[in-house]
């Protein structure tokens, strides 16, 4: 099915990349949203995100303060003049955010990933005119989330946006979201007029990983950034490692190297996308053999035993060597990434040792 689409056009919203979302993850007090709103807005922030209904994966943890919030989002609006922007999951969430004046919708990654509540979302969108953006589902899969785009579209939504926000995966990770950027690169191919956000938080789930997140998300080309930014963040109530202050977002933000896609042919964009996307898989997975390589040094260190095994490191160098050339790399350049791959091993398996 072919999406009917119109442009986000969001209100006193210049459509230059890249159009920033920030906010705390929950709106967790009044006081704790106008400060963080505050701050966004001094920072040149125009569109605040706020949690006010939480899926949380456990019962337990902080489920948002629901309906109670939604005032202190409208004070954000009065003051500051930000547009705002909530997720919502049920047509009763819908309902509320529209009668509050909420400026943008989304969708959260467990919602979309479930076709009966998308479809009782759309129903209830239906005779709407808002931007609703569809966050990924958290399992990587490009079919379920277009068809979660295409439910709401079918309820005559036209101003629609994607958000990649990671996916779920069992492994240990460096992510707390694997971005398997392949996904949206996917969904940009098939759908090329939805705008697509980054939400670098979600995907990383530290502070450290947002900056070279937001820089991979423009690099592909994204409309967008969705950003969660935190007065206070080491006191969040839900989210608390991946929350960055405003300033810190300003800064972060001021850093971005912004390139111009008309300069290059399509063709090249295209392939440079695809790129990116194998040097990320290329990083991972050379993260995850970093990680079998310390469990090995562990072992070596109970057992007594040298971190330099060199049998072993000539059987890899011969054995990748003549794969290498099987595959129309030259021997001498496996031997440097596969000398440089070891030597790292080795320093990270020493440190095992002397610690
Ligand atoms: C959020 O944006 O705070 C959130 C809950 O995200 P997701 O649906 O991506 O998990
Ligand atoms: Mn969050």
């Amino acid at each position: 099915m072919d999406l009917e689409l119109q442009p986000l056009a969001l209100p006193g919203i210049e459509p230059t990349r890249p159009i920033v979302i920030a906010g705390p993850c929950s709106a967790e007090t009044e006081e704790q949203v106008m400060t963080t709103a505050r701050q966004l807005a001094a920072n040149g922030i125009k569109i605040l995100r706020a949690g006010v209904w939480k899926p949380r994966t456990k019962p337990g943890g902080f489920e948002g303060n629901g309906w109670k919030a939604l005032p202190w989002l409208q004070k954000v609006k009065e003051e500051t003049g930000m547009l705002l922007a909530t997720e919502v999951a049920t047509p009763q969430h819908v309902e509320m955010a529209l009668e509050a004046g909420i400026d943008i919708l989304w969708v959260g990654a467990r919602t979309t990933a479930n076709p009966f509540a998308v479809q009782e979302l759309a129903d209830s969108l239906k005779g709407v005119d808002i931007p609703v953006l569809v966050k990924n589902p958290v399992n990587p899969d490009v079919e379920l989330w277009i068809g979660a785009l295409e439910r709401i579209n079918g309820a005559g939504v036209k101003r629609l946006g994607a958000i990649h926000r990671g996916f779920s995966s069992y492994d240990r990770k460096i992510y707390r979201n694997l971005p398997m950027w392949q996904i949206p690169i996917e969904l940009n191919r098939r759908i090329p007029q939805l705008p697509l956000f980054c939400d670098p938080s979600h995907i990383g789930g530290r502070r450290d990983l947002i900056a070279p997140l937001c820089q991979q998300a423009m690099d592909l080309g994204m409309e967008g950034l969705i950003i969660e930014s935190h007065c206070d963040p080491d006191s969040a109530w839900s989210d608390a490692k991946q929350q960055v202050t405003p300033d810190i977002l300003s800064y972060i933000l001021n850093l971005l190297v912004i390139r111009d896609e008309s300069v290059t042919t399509e063709n090249i964009t295209e392939l440079r996308k695809q790129i990116d996307s194998i040097d990320n898989d290329l990083i991972e997975l050379l993260a995850k053999r970093m990680r079998v390589a310390r469990e090995i040094g562990q072992y070596k260190k109970e057992h007594k035993m040298t971190v330099l095994q060199s049998k072993r490191y000539s059987e890899i160098i011969d054995k990748r060597g003549a794969q290498g050339a099987l595959c129309g790399i030259s021997p001498d350049c496996m031997n440097t990434i596969f000398e440089a791959i070891h030597e790292e091993s080795v320093r990270q398996q020493m440190e095992i040792l002397n610690t």
